[in-house]
């Protein structure tokens, strides 16, 4: 199974760390609780919406990443944080947006291991509190031009998940 080649690839990287591996499909994500970070590396808004609910309801941060043909995105929104935005701050839930997946488009394949390892740089300084995280940020990669561009994204108050209003 998927689950279980990459937990021993990862021991076989590193023995020392203990893998739970889940092989099923999470339909509620109540496996957020336990969690110190959580990282979305989905393909689809149905499943980030339902990570990014679970992520507000306990409060956890959340490194989101995402590939398609040359362009990525990695977001970090640290939900410990009352002021910080969710990921609905940002593509409200009940937007219309054309369902683009990398598994019918294609993804440029070096593109997806440099928003991970970019992703578990910023999961690691979050876990250990280092620097500054990317929260409120959002990174948006040009594969084609090589270009990174920044723009800040700030919480909606009348965002449907974590609004206040
Ligand atoms: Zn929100």
């Amino acid at each position: 199974m998927k689950v279980d080649a990459a937990r021993s690839a990862l021991n076989a990287v590193n023995p020392d760390v203990t893998i739970v591996a889940v092989h099923k499909r999470l339909e509620d994500f109540t496996v957020v609780e336990s969690a110190d970070v959580v990282l979305d590396c989905t393909d689809n808004f149905a499943t980030r919406h339902a990570i990014n609910r679970a992520c507000v309801k306990h409060r956890k941060p959340l490194v989101s990443g995402a590939a398609i043909r040359f362009d990525a995105q990695l977001m970090v929104f640290d939900l410990r944080k009352p002021a910080s935005a969710c990921y609905a701050c940002l593509f409200p839930e009940d937007a219309q947006v054309e369902e683009v997946q990398c598994s019918t488009m294609g993804v440029f394949a070096p593109l997806t291991g440099v928003i991970g390892a970019m992703q578990a740089m910023e999961a690691l300084k979050l876990v250990a509190a280092i620097g500054e995280s990317l929260d409120g940020r959002l990174m948006i990669f040009d594969a084609k031009s090589a270009e990174w561009r920044t723009v800040k994204v700030r919480k909606d108050p009348d965002c449907g998940v974590c609004g206040t209003k």
